[in-house]
């Protein structure tokens, strides 16, 4: 039940397209139409024929080329998302101990599961308050530093450092496609394709490190028990033949194809990073005017580029601002509901249109002066 007073926003102000969520986030329709031809053969084929190995095949270059990875990198794939990634990497990655820089939701449920191992020792956790981010940091005895590089439940940016001897693990979910990363940085960096990349969810896809690879192999040889659906060697070793151990949703994989694919055409992860930049300004210059809005992150260096989080004033509730717009069609802008701020979260990722954003403000100056 609505419990606001709907206001019109005439047509002509509206966005071309009202998806501004920041996952599952909007996907080019263009490729939803592509998928629904049938004489392409392609839905309804076997995962472990060239049809749909040569379209993983695709995604494994294309990341390759996107991120210029050095010789020895190779991009793996599994079933399940980010989140069964954490489980794995439990098993597959962390030897004894690791570290984690945590600033919200998704960073802290990493943590929890590395201190939920029973065969790993108590992690060290280095947390920063909500709309803000630790400095990386050398932790004594741990063999896996975990950061994330954007935080989708603050809409804070990061950063992340090899600092020591330990394996820098990255969470790239709402980062990857849309903020540049130096690969050397870095040697794990993982991501689910329903964020910045614009697909559907159900995927983990991880750009590995030799050194990570290295991990990989050795704990296989341990003593360790891994279950076969978690083991990363299982992955690793099916990513070579360009297929998945279990099977994928072909439409996520043929989604996430076509995006990089049109990246790559249109001037790569540096034009998609300065598209979510432009956008992104837009949003918190737009607050810094507005008389009922203003950033979250206070810190300029930690205001994310692809997940903008404003805060209101008060006397204007965010939740009825969402709502009204979603009356209108603009959808997907509520605050992340665990942060319990009166709050909007808007995604700005490479998909969506900076006229879109621009039109999206002007929604909201519309709305907030008839409350
Ligand atoms: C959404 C998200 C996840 C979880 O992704 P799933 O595909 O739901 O497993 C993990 N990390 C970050 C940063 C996210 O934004």
């Amino acid at each position: 039940m609505a419990r606001h007073t709907t206001i019109t926003i005439p047509d002509d102000m509206l966005p071309h397209d009202g998806r501004f969520g920041s996952g599952p986030s909007r996907v080019d329709s263009r490729f939803v139409q592509e998928l629904g031809d049938p004489g392409d053969m392609y839905l309804g084929t076997s995962h472990r024929r060239s049809g749909v190995r040569d379209v993983v095949r695709s995604v494994q270059d294309g990341l390759t080329r996107m991120y210029n990875l050095p010789d020895g990198y190779e991009v793996v794939l599994g079933v399940g998302g980010a989140t069964l990634f954490w489980d794995a990497a439990a098993f597959g990655l962390i030897s004894n101990r690791s570290a984690h820089f945590v600033c919200g939701e998704f960073s802290e449920k990493f943590a929890a599961v590395a201190a939920s191992a029973p065969h790993l020792d108590a992690p060290v956790i280095i947390s920063a308050e909500y709309g803000s981010a630790p400095e990386p940091e050398d932790c004594e005895g741990v063999d896996v530093a975990a950061y994330i590089h954007n935080e989708t439940s603050t809409g804070v940016l990061a950063p992340f450092a090899r600092t020591g001897d330990a394996l820098v693990v990255v969470d790239g979910t709402s980062a990857a496609g849309a903020i540049h990363i130096d690969p050397v940085e870095i040697d794990v960096y993982y991501f689910s394709p329903q964020k910045a990349l614009g697909s559907e969810g159900g995927l983990w896809i991880a750009i590995m490190s030799p050194a990570a690879i290295d991990r990989i192999h050795e704990l296989a040889a341990s003593k360790r028990w891994i279950p076969s659906s978690l083991s990363l060697a299982i992955a690793l070793d099916n990513s070579r033949k360009n297929q998945t151990y279990n099977t994928p949703a072909l439409v996520t994989l043929y989604l996430i194809e076509r995006q990089i694919s049109s990246m790559l055409k249109t001037g790569g992860i540096r034009e998609a990073a300065r598209h979510s930049e432009r956008s992104s300004r837009h949003l918190y210059s737009w607050a810094h005017r507005s008389d009922f809005a203003q950033p979250f992150v206070e810190n300029e260096r930690f205001r994310s580029p692809t997940v903008v989080t404003l805060d209101l004033t008060p006397s204007v509730s965010a939740d009825a601002i969402a709502a009204i717009l979603r009356d209108n069609g603009i959808v997907d802008i509520e605050g992340y509901r665990k942060l319990g701020r009166n709050q909007l979260r808007i995604a700005t990722f490479p998909n969506i249109p900076t006229s879109d954003v621009e039109a999206l403000t002007a929604c909201f100056d519309y709305v907030a002066e008839r409350m």
